[in-house]
């Protein structure tokens, strides 16, 4: 089997890749996946129930790339959202991330940014420089709201302490003293109106060159494929058949309930509204419980119908049979990665982008950028009229 490019992974990175490769360069990919589907863990499907579920975990597009809005905006239209969410604490919901809403519930009265500034500025603890998620936290809003809402979140979620994980990781979540009840930051945040695989299968019909073959892994194709490029998307450590050893990657699992109608009539008063089970898209569970979060995305879908659709997700060991749903950001594990970082980057004829193969808590905005900016780095060299020598696996 010939082709010119050889991809692995379905995801947003090698999609994208493969779009590019396409469409601006008339190249042949072949585009191969381990799992049933494309769009990697952006996947989306109509559940049993006819509601739209995100497959693997709630999925919220957001970004302050205009390039990588622009681009995406090709394949499809867009609906605006403003993700909000609620975390469930002491046996109520409270306004999450923490602003000013959240403040009035600690006290119990109206209050104002300034009283709530004051309380900040008493009780955050001084760290000029915070070097991991414990000392992100307590050096904005202190001991107390570090420990409500997320010490124990971050303990279940990793199954490492905060002060372990990198600051990026709980640095993720904005701290406000307005009312700005958004769970993101970005300027742009919207999900793709007809869903995720829509817009995949939109890249896919747009591509003239590109070849999909699902259920199969990349290490049972190789001797039997030949091209002048490889885009590789799995997990890097896998690649190299872990030779410094195995990074650590964290997974999940996810217990769907759907319910109909007459069954939600009763969580109406707690929903705020009819046909849905809970008051926010996703509600954490910071203390209580084994999951961390539950989802409803109809929120943000804005579905019509009456039937509803809850996910939980259970932070789970990584090991055979399971996912790699998240790099686990540490100081130890990214000099783990260097080692293979600098194995990647001596490896010619192969492009390592995506979540898993630079071992990066990406978000999809971020791996459509850095599949657009591989694409123009490796354009000049694969546009040469002669074909480069074929890659062969030297593993
Ligand atoms: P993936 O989507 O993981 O695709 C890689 C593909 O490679 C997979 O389909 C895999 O099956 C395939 N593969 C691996 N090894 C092989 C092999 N040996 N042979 C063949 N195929 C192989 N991002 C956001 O922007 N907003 C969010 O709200 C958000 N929420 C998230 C929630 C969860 C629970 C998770 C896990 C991630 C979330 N993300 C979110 C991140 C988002 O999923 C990623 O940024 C994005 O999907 C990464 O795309 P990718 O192509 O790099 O990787
Ligand atoms: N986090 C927390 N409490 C929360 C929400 C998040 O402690 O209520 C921390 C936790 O460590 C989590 C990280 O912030 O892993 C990033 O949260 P986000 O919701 O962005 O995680 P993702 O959607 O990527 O799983």
């Amino acid at each position: 089997m010939n082709t010119d490019v050889l991809i692995v992974g379905a995801g947003f990175a090698g999609l994208v890749m493969a779009e590019r490769l396409s469409n601006v360069m008339g190249l042949r990919c072949l585009v191969l996946d381990k799992r049933a589907h494309v769009g990697g863990n952006a996947h989306d499907a109509y559940n049993e129930a006819g509601v739209l579920t995100h497959v693997y975990g709630p999925h919220y597009f957001r970004s302050n790339s205009s390039k990588v809005v622009d681009y995406l905006s090709q394949f499809t239209a867009w609906l605006p959202t403003s993700y909000e969410i609620r975390s469930f604490a002491e046996g109520r919901y409270w306004h999450f991330p923490i602003n000013l809403n959240t403040f009035e519930e600690l006290i119990g009265r109206p209050s104002d940014e300034e009283e709530f500034k004051a309380y900040l500025e008493h009780k955050r603890v001084p760290i000029s420089k915070p070097q991991n998620s414990e000392e992100v936290i307590v050096s904005q809003v202190g001991w107390e709201l570090y420990e409500k809402f997320f010490k124990g979140y971050t303990l279940k979620q990793w199954k490492k302490h905060p002060r372990e994980l990198d600051a990026s990781v709980c640095g993720r979540i904005p701290i406000r003293t307005n009312r700005d009840n958004r769970y993101l930051q970005e300027t742009f945040q919207a999900l793709p109106a007809a869903g995720y695989h829509r817009l995949f299968q939109n890249m896919i019909e747009a591509s003239p060159g590109v070849q999909i073959m699902l259920r199969t892994d990349y290490r049972e194709l190789l001797p039997h494929v030949k091209f002048r490029h490889m885009v590789y998307t799995g997990p890097v450590d896998e690649f190299f058949d872990c030779r410094f050893g195995a990074l650590p990657y964290r997974s999940l699992r996810f217990e769907t309930q759907s319910f109909e109608a007459d069954t939600l009539a009763s969580r109406a008063a707690i929903a705020g509204k009819q046909g849905f089970w809970q008051p926010a898209m996703q509600v954490n569970y910071p203390n209580e419980h084994d999951f961390t979060r539950i989802v409803e995305i109809k929120h943000a879908t804005r579905q019509r119908c009456e039937n509803t659709s809850i996910v939980y997700e259970y932070p789970d060991d990584y090991g055979p049979g399971k996912e790699p749903y998240y790099p686990v950001p540490t100081a130890e594990n990214s000099r783990l990665y260097a080692q293979y970082a600098e194995l990647a980057a001596a490896t010619a004829g192969v492009s390592f982008i995506g979540r898993l193969a630079t071992y990066r808590y990406y978000n999809m905005d971020q791996v459509v950028g850095m599949a657009l900016h591989e694409f123009e780095k490796i354009e000049p060299a694969l546009s040469a009229t002669q074909p480069r020598a074929l890659y062969h696996a030297t593993r």
